[in-house]
């Protein structure tokens, strides 16, 4: 009998290897010129628009995307590299990120021409900033509650409603937005909604803070009064956006940001504890490192099969599942392991600061990009269980 869950065992190809020693320089001579400190953490700002145009100009922005559009042609294992590499160093890519993962994906395959020779080579150059409008009080993984409405008019639609936990709305320059255009048919209640590509600065928008409780402002409320969106800003489908976001979240859902999140805190671990830790500290740190590996090889798989064109979405909800629970759980383990370190072989202050921070973020992980419970029931629906 054939298995559900097929985990390929992929190899990375040589020129992936010669493209990870360039992030690697390119990544060494940010951090010589002061761009940003790879020990910081996620304290430090991870929002920079130069240096997201530097990416650009390296071509590591679009990087699978057609040459007409700014893309590169290169592989989805050559992205995988480069966004390795950067989460790996907590490199400030939070201005490119969302718009290079899913939002440009989205436009290649849905977006009106004339927006897609227009915004992708700006996405592509680094210019440009996305934000993803899904969520809204009362529908946060039931998606297709959603009550913020798109009203068509005569030449385009009037978008009115809110949407909330939008990530970097204050900062972005677009949102894809998923709004009601009808209402939910007898047979599909997945019916009736629809995705808009969104100019933040249009007329009516208002971007209200959400502040987390490690004090940090990422994301927001938006609110939409009379947003008025021209014809051509409709994304694929009128009515049929489930469709469309469901393909997506492979996308979203399997990649080395997905539990490489507090990786930081295992390095200053590693640091801290020095060339010689105890044997209880060296097991500790060679069990998750053994467990990274293992999630390791299984985001390098699902990388593989998109390349090879196919939709891993069971196979990306069980990385995601996994890989949030690993970085979620490691702050923790890490201060039980740290707890007794020599203060005479690494900073024990700088790390206990590290970890204080990661375990105040780290509830997020099992709720952003859907919950932990959500992908549990697809992996279920997966297996043939429900
Ligand atoms: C850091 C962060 C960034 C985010 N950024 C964005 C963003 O940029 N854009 C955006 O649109 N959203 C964003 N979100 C929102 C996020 O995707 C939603 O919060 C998430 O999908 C959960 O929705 P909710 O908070 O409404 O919880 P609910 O959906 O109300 O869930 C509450 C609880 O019920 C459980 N539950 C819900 N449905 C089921 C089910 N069918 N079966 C079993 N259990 C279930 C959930 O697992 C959870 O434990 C972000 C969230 C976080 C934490």
């Amino acid at each position: 009998m054939q298995s559900a869950i097929q985990f390929d065992p992929v190899r990375l190809p040589l020129v992936a290897q010669h493209l990870r020693a360039d992030v690697r320089t390119f990544i060494a001579e940010e951090v010589t010129a002061g761009t940003f400190d790879p020990n910081a953490g996620l304290k430090s700002a991870m929002f920079d628009r130069e240096f997201s145009k530097r990416v650009g100009a390296h071509g590591w922005i679009g990087m699978t995307w057609p040459r007409a559009y700014g893309g590169h042609e290169r592989s989805q294992l050559e992205r995988y590299v480069v966004t390795e590499e950067f989460r790996a160093a907590n490199a400030p890519t939070w201005s490119h990120f969302v718009a290079d993962r899913q939002s440009g994906p989205m436009l290649l395959k849905y977006a009106d021409e004339s927006i897609k020779s227009e915004v992708l080579p700006r996405i592509a150059r680094g210019e440009l900033c996305f934000c993803i409008g899904m969520s809204e009080s009362g529908s946060g993984s039931d998606l297709f509650a959603a009550k913020a409405k798109a009203t068509k008019t005569n030449d385009g639609w009037l978008l009115n409603g809110a949407k909330i936990w939008t990530s970097n709305a204050h900062r972005a320059d677009y949102m894809i937005g998923l709004f009601r255009t009808a209402p939910p048919s007898e047979d599909n209640r997945r019916h009736g909604l629809s995705q808009f590509l969104i100019d933040m600065q249009s007329p009516g928008i208002t971007v209200n803070p959400i502040e987390q409780m490690t004090g940090q402002h990422d994301f927001n409320e938006v609110v939409f009064d009379d947003v008025p969106i021209p014809d051509a800003h409709l994304l694929g489908e009128p009515h049929a956006a489930w469709r469309q976001a469901t393909s997506e979240l492979a996308f979203e859902r399997s990649g080395p940001e997905r539990f490489l999140e507090t990786f930081y805190v295992l390095t200053a671990l590693v640091r801290l504890l020095g060339e010689r830790p105890d044997a209880r500290e060296a097991e500790g740190v060679g069990r998750m490192v053994a467990q990274l590996h293992t999630l390791r090889r299984m985001s390098v798989s699902v990388a593989g099969m998109l390349e090879a064109g196919k939709e891993p979405v069971l196979e990306s909800s069980i990385v995601k599942d996994l890989g949030t629970i690993w970085e979620q759980a490691l702050p923790e383990r890490a201060r039980h392991l740290g707890a007794f370190a020599d203060s005479a072989v690494g900073n024990l202050h700088d790390f206990q600061d590290l970890v204080d921070f990661a375990i105040l973020s780290a509830p997020k992980f099992t709720i952003q990009g859907g919950t932990t419970e959500v992908l549990r029931g697809i992996i279920a629906r997966g297996l043939g269980l429900r």
